[in-house]
């Protein structure tokens, strides 16, 4: 990456990525509306979501359940949060507290949890399944054949609010490579869309080193952190070193 990646600001970030949105959406005969930015706001404070919603990017993902509650605490009920982490059975509560989408969920008692914790505060979650594409041992997620029952479970359950599938593709230099994993992700949707009855309209894939492949492979919601925001802490809470993602 060149130099501008560590001096620009927020809006020429944006503006880069918008553009780069709308290439890869005309190259795929796509409308780059229907894709939906999800800014990953992990490692930076309060003030950069501050910027963000003043911006108009009103989707926040974050994927530890302490440091949001720290951020929400500043900023208060504003912008669409989105968990993109392991859900962890001892904070389900506090995660459907914070959230408003859960973007991860891979396992049916955790769902269970957060439909009753979300019945007894009267609110409705909208819900991604997490699926484990790739097959990595290090990747959380459903695999692709227990993604359907998991899907129908969910869709079962009251103040849940099913609405797609969600993956992690390995890191790879070369997004080529990646490739399958996307249209792998779109075709088992598909399949589950058709066989099931769900309508499950999103697909949540793409990060900084991917998403434009991923829109040429049908994502709905990309989930970009240091494109958008340069390089970041490993939590915003702890100084020193950046990650810079060369
Ligand atoms: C951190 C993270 C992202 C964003 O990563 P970048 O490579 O910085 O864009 C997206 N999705 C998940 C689940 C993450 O944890």
């Amino acid at each position: 990456m060149n130099f501008s990646f560590y001096s620009a600001s927020i809006q020429e970030r944006l503006e880069k990525l918008q553009y780069k949105i709308e290439k890869a959406s005309r190259k795929s005969g796509r409308n780059p509306k229907d894709i939906t930015l999800v800014a990953v706001t992990k490692g930076f404070g309060p003030e950069v979501i501050e910027t963000l919603l003043q911006m108009g990017i009103v989707h926040i993902g974050e994927n530890r359940v302490q440091e949001a509650r720290l951020k929400k605490e500043q900023i208060g009920e504003k912008g669409i949060w989105h968990f993109i982490g392991h859900l962890q059975k001892n904070k389900i509560k506090l995660t459907s507290h914070l959230f408003d989408w859960i973007d991860s969920v891979d396992d049916l008692e955790d769902a269970t949890l957060l439909s009753r914790f979300a019945q007894n505060m009267g609110k409705t979650l909208k819900i991604l399944v997490q699926v484990n594409v790739s097959g990595e041992s290090t990747k959380f997620g459903t695999t692709p054949d227990l993604a359907e029952s998991l899907c129908l479970a969910i869709n079962a359950l009251p103040r849940l609010e099913i609405l797609g599938l969600m993956t992690i593709a390995p890191a790879s230099p070369d997004p080529e490579k990646v490739r399958p994993v996307f249209s792998r992700l779109r075709m088992l949707r598909d399949k589950i869309e058709s066989q099931s009855g769900i309508p499950l309209p999103v697909l949540s894939m793409g990060m900084s080193q991917d998403f434009e492949v991923a829109i040429e492979e049908g994502a709905t919601m990309i989930r970009i952190g240091h494109f958008l925001l340069g390089p970041r802490k490993e939590s915003f809470l702890k100084s020193g070193e950046t990650k810079t993602f060369l």
